[in-house]
């Protein structure tokens, strides 16, 4: 395989070739590689906005015509300005490892606020929590342990808290690191030429602060001496009462080899986790995040995404990106369903289930009660067909697992949240009704019969 950078290269190259010599100097020499995700998608930073909109405008097919060259396939390109490049790094992480971004001007991603929050059931106390800490209001929670799983927006509130502090409490001194950049910074101490006063330099930086913030603490399990380190330096900040919070991906009984005294300061204050976002508040952050970015995205589309993803923020945005990438570059002004279908392709292949089908299961319920295609698909509301109807939705959604917007389109255009209604009081039914486990358990024996013919 041969590296990236050389292949950049030989795009550019490529493109030398085609464009003219100013066209070059001004457009293609400053993009910057950014990421190559998936051996699919080709992020490229411009230089600045103006250039970003004249390569998106004018030169995208040169550029693409000329990646498809050298990389062979159907590659995906997409074109960050310089602050999406920075929000892209923070988020992902630099993986061209060329340059450190320069964030020790301002630590905070702008973006990342409390209004940019979108909040639910999911995460209302934990937003909450951190409200209170930013505002210095009511309880001191100390230290605030935040836990949750990947993409669920601890880091945000992060910065969320530190921007709040930027604006209504400037003169604070605060600072945010991740755990690798806290043991980073300690082993580079460690290992300075001048070593104690490296460290001591090192600990008059982080003990004379007002607010700590440690993301992601989880990696500091391996690191016996950082955790040591974070140890004293933790204390020295608790017993001077200034506000220590800290990220994880799990509880502290969960972190493996955490020292036990580490563990008890950890629960010393308020832990709070963070929780997978419900269909509502998915639908909610991508219509936030269509605002901020601008993106014009169909409403179906919007839901359709929120049905799909549902354990992880970023990849919901992700997908959010990629339709809208998808439509600008077919000159769309807004995204639709076809781009959301394209955007999915290849993960609803899989979904595509190979036996029963969404008509099996309402031929099958419709033989079963005796009633037509018409009226379970149709709008009458009485009961000999409203039931079928609700355990059609039912199965359809427990064994095929299609969405329950893709579900509402099947019968006559019905909305989600009816649609999500009529499951729930079957799988209610369920627990307690005899009569209704019968009717499920003989129309599943009659689709399993079907399905093997
Ligand atoms: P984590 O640190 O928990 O892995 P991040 O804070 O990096 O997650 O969040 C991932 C992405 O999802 C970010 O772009 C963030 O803005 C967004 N996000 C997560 N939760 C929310 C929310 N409740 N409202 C708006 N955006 C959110
Ligand atoms: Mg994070």
């Amino acid at each position: 395989m041969k590296d990236l950078s050389t292949l950049w290269k030989a795009v550019l190259d490529k493109l030398e070739l085609t464009v003219s010599n100013v066209s070059f100097i001004m457009w293609f020499r400053p993009i910057k590689l950014v990421d190559f995700v998936d051996n699919k998608t080709l992020i490229l930073a411009a230089n600045t906005t103006s250039a970003k909109n004249q390569l998106s405008r004018n030169y995208f097919e040169k550029l693409s015509s000329a990646v498809t060259d050298i990389f062979g396939t159907d590659i995906i390109i997409e074109i960050l300005d310089p602050s999406e490049e920075i929000e892209y790094i923070n988020l992902h992480g630099d993986k061209n490892d060329n340059k450190e971004v320069n964030v020790s001007k301002n630590p905070f991603n702008p973006k990342y606020t409390f209004d940019n929050f979108v909040v639910g059931d999911s995460n209302k106390f934990v937003y909450t929590a951190c409200r209170a800490v930013a505002e210095h209001s009511g309880v001191k929670f100390n230290p605030l342990f935040i836990y949750g799983g990947s993409g669920l927006g601890k880091t945000h509130l992060l910065h969320a808290i530190g921007n709040y502090y930027k604006e209504y409490f400037p003169s604070l001194n605060v600072m945010y690191v991740t755990c690798e950049q806290f043991a980073n910074d300690y082993i580079e101490s460690l290992g300075s030429n001048s070593k104690n006063k490296a460290v001591l330099e090192f600990r008059t930086k982080y003990r004379n602060l007002d607010v700590l913030m440690v993301d992601d603490i989880q990696f500091i399990s391996k690191k016996t001496s950082t955790q040591e380190e974070f140890f004293h330096t933790f204390n020295e900040l608790y017993q001077n009462s200034k506000q220590i919070i800290i990220t994880s991906d799990r509880p502290p009984k969960e972190i493996e080899t955490l020292a036990d005294r580490l563990r008890s300061r950890f629960t010393s204050g308020l832990i709070q986790d963070i929780q997978h976002p419900e269909l509502e508040t998915r639908i909610a952050i991508l219509r936030k995040k269509c605002q901020i970015e601008k993106y014009s995205i169909d409403d179906d589309v919007i839901e359709f995404v929120a049905e799909r993803i549902s354990s992880n923020v970023r990849e919901l945005e992700g997908m959010l990106a990629k339709i809208h990438f998808l439509a600008n570059i077919s000159n769309k002004d807004s995204a639709g369903m076809e781009e959301a279908y394209e955007a999915f392709n290849g993960q609803l292949e899989e979904e595509k289930n190979e036996g029963i089908t969404a008509d099996d299961i309402i031929d099958t319920v419709c033989s079963y009660f005796d009633i037509s295609r018409q009226d379970i698909v149709g709008k009458r509301k009485s009961k000999d067909v409203a039931e079928p109807r609700m355990i059609a939705v039912y199965l359809i959604n427990e064994i095929l697992e299609i969405p329950l917007i893709s579900i509402g389109k099947i019968f006559g255009g019905r909305d989600h949240t009816t649609i999500m209604h009529s499951r729930d009081k079957i799988s209610d039914q369920l627990k307690t009704s005899h009569k209704m486990q019968g009717f499920i358990s003989e129309i599943k024996k009659l689709l399993s019969q079907k399905d093997e013919k």
